[in-house]
């Protein structure tokens, strides 16, 4: 069985620096990432606040240009999903899907998060079928037709915005009268005038036969059910960490986040966790390669007190 410094589990942004710093550290490093590096990221058309980039950057391209960078310095990028995580012994074992198996003598979680769902009749029927969870993927399907946005985040507003490019008219659904989005993606939202604004609204299904025909919502301050025609919904309600494969015995938040030290260290030795899966206030690309670049300086420390 192969034996490594560091294996780095999932090759966002977090990863990705994580395996840059090790790399250049001269620890022996390996990333697992399930299909190819990128992450959430590659679901973002443009990036406009990851410092460096006075024009902004297409996701694909940032992403892409951190994996050239980390295995210009030695990182092994390997496809593999990751089944799961012994912690039990002197090593720590990673179990892939192909069964075969790896020995770290400190593991970097950085799988990220995924889009949360609603749980609301429908969804699951829909999901890939009139409901998305990627404008930058599937807006294009969309030309021509009107399409609901449901959430009132960053990556609602956001992507409603890009959204406009192939949509006549945008309604965002919000389950508030305020949005949560950072302020100056709202004022982009509301001098759009493709985007109109449902407030104080959720919706309670999604209906139609072979396809999406509408959402029934209801408004939460009067109580009122409606029926809202709609071709396509995209749903931006949040993220939920994907760390199913992760050890018992790491801690977590009450929504399943890892948690940390500054040092991202988790409750286990030698076991540490960077990026969006961990529990933290701000979830963006900056963040994530702080993580990512503090995790690997702190495998490196632990590795040298071994
Ligand atoms: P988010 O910030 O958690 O926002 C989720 C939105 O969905 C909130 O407006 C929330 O309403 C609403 N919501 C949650 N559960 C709901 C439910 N059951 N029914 C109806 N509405 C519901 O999630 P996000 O927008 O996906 O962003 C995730 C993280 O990525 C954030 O840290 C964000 O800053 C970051 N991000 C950044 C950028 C960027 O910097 N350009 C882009 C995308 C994402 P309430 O407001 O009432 O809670």
């Amino acid at each position: 069985m192969e034996k490594y410094d560091v294996i780095i589990i999932g090759g966002g942004p977090a990863g990705l620096t994580a395996g840059l710093y090790a790399a250049r550290s001269r620890l022996k490093s390996i990333m697992f990432e399930r299909i190819s590096p990128g992450g959430q990221v590659l679901n973002t058309e443009q990036i406009d606040n990851y410092p460096g980039f006075a024009d902004g950057i297409a996701g694909w391209e940032l992403v892409d240009n951190m994996a050239k960078q980390a295995e210009k310095f030695g990182l092994q990028i390997v496809s593999k999903e990751v089944e799961s995580i012994d912690i039990s012994g002197e090593w720590q074992k990673i179990n892939t899907s192909d069964k075969e198996s790896a020995l770290a003598k400190t593991v970097i979680i950085s799988t990220g998060a995924i889009p949360k769902r609603l749980n609301i009749p429908g969804e699951e029927k829909f999901t890939g079928k009139g409901i998305s969870f990627c404008a930058t993927c599937d807006g294009a399907f969309y030309r021509g037709l009107d399409v609901a946005v449901i959430g009132g985040g960053d990556a609602a507003v956001e992507e409603a915005i890009f959204l406009t490019k192939f949509s006549p008219k945008v309604s965002i659904i919000h389950r508030r009268d305020q949005l949560r989005a950072t302020k100056i993606l709202q004022e982009k939202a509301m001098a759009n005038e493709k985007i109109k604004f449902i407030w104080d609204t959720i919706p309670l299904s999604v209906n139609g036969n072979d396809e999406v025909e509408s959402l029934k919502l209801k408004n939460v301050k009067t109580g009122k059910e409606s029926d809202f025609p709609v071709k396509g919904v995209f749903l931006f309600v949040g993220l939920d960490p994907a760390t199913v494969f992760m050890p018992q015995g790491i801690k977590k938040d009450k929504k399943g986040f890892i948690i940390t030290n500054d040092n991202m260290e988790t409750n286990v030795p030698g076991f540490f966790a960077a990026g969006d899966c961990r529990s933290k206030i701000l979830r963006q690309v900056s963040t994530a390669v702080g993580d990512g670049a503090t995790a690997a300086f702190a495998a490196e420390k632990y590795i040298e007190g071994l």
